[in-house]
């Protein structure tokens, strides 16, 4: 396992981190020129935050500094009530991929989605196996147009305590079946495959067939980006408790052993939501942090 005790030259830095400052919100060419001041060489910037501080300009600064993008947050919410709504959303997803081509980022990662309406509290209906179903669909779409274009979709399952309104894939397993439908490929391939999966370790580190996951997702190399933060005990919100890696229940390293030895080789990427505690302190302190705990927690 690589050693990452002595710098952090394999830390990203996933924009939401520090989308808020002492309770403030932190523009993106503010936190990019935060993130380049302590020679962090990679981000994973959110849509709305490109958005806000506009695609060019975002796209400029990333080559100023000379970063690498991790991953681009994210295409996905796939599940629509209706065939217009399904092809709104396969619209979104083809502009959110041409934005991660403009940005050069490593993928465009997917938070697939589940009941349409749940994330607004009314549900469209109580068919998950449709909303999977429709999520399978949408994915096989936007791979005919990430092949196009080059760029890897890498699919995030997300804890189940988000099957009704964020993604009704939740676990390593359900997405790797995912993959080796819509993307076949021989074992062993050494290129980057079109569809994989992003292994973040807030969702997953509870699976007992995790291990066994990534070994796998491996074989085909289909480990496209790996996530951290930690699991805080007692969890206070749902989507916005995110720990900062050290503070909580999970053995990071012990993960990114498997992940390594399943031959994932890039950045180990920091991604946490936390309006309670780290979007209340000054963003240079929870950068600093961050750099810290990769080398002493992850
Ligand atoms: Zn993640």
């Amino acid at each position: 396992m690589r050693d990452f005790s002595q710098d952090h030259h394999w830390l990203s830095i996933n924009t939401a981190t520090v989308r808020k400052s002492s309770g403030r919100d932190l523009p993106l060419p503010q936190i990019i020129e935060a993130c380049a001041a302590r020679g962090i060489r990679a981000i994973s910037p959110w849509r709305d935050q490109v958005h806000a501080a506009g695609l060019d300009v975002v796209s400029g600064l990333v080559k100023q500094h000379g970063l690498q993008l991790s991953g681009y947050c994210r295409g996905g919410m796939f599940p629509a009530a209706d065939a217009a709504g399904l092809r709104a959303a396969l619209d979104d997803n083809r502009r959110a991929l041409d934005e991660a081509c403009e940005l050069g980022a490593a993928c465009l990662v997917l938070v697939v989605g589940a009941l349409p309406g749940a994330l607004d509290g009314r549900a469209a209906h109580k068919d998950i196996a449709r909303a999977r179903a429709q999520v399978k669909d949408g994915i096989a779409a936007l791979l005919e147009h990430a092949r196009a274009q080059g760029m890897p979709l890498a699919i995030e399952p997300l804890h189940p305590m988000y099957a009704a309104d964020r993604a009704c894939v939740n676990t390593l397993a359900q997405a790797l079946d995912l993959c080796e439908a819509l993307d076949p490929r021989p074992p062993g391939s050494a290129e980057t495959p079109a569809l994989g999966v992003a292994v973040d370790v807030y969702h997953t580190w509870w699976d007992p067939l995790l291990e066994q996951g990534i070994a796998r997702a491996g074989r085909a190399q289909r480990i496209l980006a790996f996530h951290v933060c930690d699991w805080l005990t007692p969890t206070r919100d749902l989507l916005n408790d995110r720990g900062m890696m050290g503070d909580g229940v999970i053995d990071i390293p012990r993960i990114r052993s498997w992940v390594e030895a399943a031959g994932f080789t890039g950045f180990s990427e920091v991604e946490i939501f936390s309006t309670q505690d780290w979007w209340l302190r000054p963003h240079d302190e929870v950068l600093d942090t961050c750099i810290a705990r990769h080398r002493s927690a992850v």
